[in-house]
């Protein structure tokens, strides 16, 4: 599975990462920026896994688990993707999480990172369940 993972990685020949960035690639990423999460393909689609190539959390251990999110962080970073969460919050969820991230949608960007955090700033909605700052405002 890390193997798969591993593979997803965004290919570092990515000819558009070459080309000299020109004033309208500039304003069309600071759009793909601002509509983020609203619009175009999942990630799942730029990266090519599907959530449901990954089993439940359980069925892992907690090493297993963090050996898994790990490697697919490491792939995330590859397409300038990042997820936010606190140290407190357990690696089966942050398991789920990191799957979630496949369904949802999002730009790529070649400038700067994208954060997935998943919180709208209010608890009682919050997919942390009480592993989130947005619980202490
Ligand atoms: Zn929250």
């Amino acid at each position: 599975m890390i193997t798969d993972i591993n593979n997803a990685h965004r290919l570092e020949s990515d000819p558009a990462e070459k080309t000299e960035q020109t004033i309208e690639d500039h304003f069309a990423e600071i759009e793909n920026y601002v509509n983020g999460f609203a619009s175009g393909p999942t990630f799942s689609d730029h990266c090519g896994l599907e959530s449901q190539f990954f089993p439940p959390a359980n069925f892992f251990s907690d090493e297993e688990l963090k050996l898994i999110c790990r490697a697919f962080e490491k792939m995330m970073m590859t397409y300038n993707l990042t997820i936010d969460y606190s140290e407190n919050v357990p690696i089966s969820l942050v398991y789920e999480m990191i799957i979630r991230t496949l369904e949802s949608k999002t730009s790529i960007t070649n400038h700067g990172m994208l954060h997935f955090d998943y919180c709208s700033g209010y608890a009682p909605d919050c997919p942390w369940k009480g592993f989130c700052p947005c619980l202490e405002i």
